[in-house]
């Protein structure tokens, strides 16, 4: 699937929509998911345009890999659910749900989690 610029991430990154910001760097934004599905729900999108985790781990560098796992860590860090456990969510593709065509992870946290996102 080609990276289409008119998603809703792409626009957050260009500053053309708000979002609740938690942590920013050279390879990622991170900020409140607008419809929580838990207690605490951020989202860590990549700063490189990438449609999803396959087309990321594919296209991109290993630079870009690392500093952006790091920026997931860090919002969780940052959001204090290191001590108490949190999950990653990457949606990937048509059966997954997936609605935004571009990179990001779900954090999910602050309390006892169900088995569905
Ligand atoms: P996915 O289904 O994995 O593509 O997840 C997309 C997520 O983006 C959903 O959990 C939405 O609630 C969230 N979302 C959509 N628009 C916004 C927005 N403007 N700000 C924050 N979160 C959003």
């Amino acid at each position: 699937m080609e990276y289409n610029a008119d998603n809703v991430f792409a626009k957050i990154l260009r500053g053309e929509i708000p979002c609740k910001r938690i942590y920013e760097d050279n390879y990622a934004l991170s900020f409140y998911d607008i419809s929580p599905k838990a207690k605490v729900h951020a989202l860590v999108i990549s700063k490189g345009m990438f449609t999803d985790y396959n087309d990321f781990v594919n296209h991109s560098t290993d630079d870009e890999i690392a500093g952006y796992s790091r920026a997931v860590l860090k919002t969780a860090e940052i959001l204090g659910l290191t001590q108490t456990g949190y999950r990653i969510v990457f949606n990937t593709g048509r059966d997954s749900g997936q609605e935004v065509p571009h990179l990001h992870a779900h954090i999910l946290g602050g309390e006892k989690l169900g088995i569905n996102l």
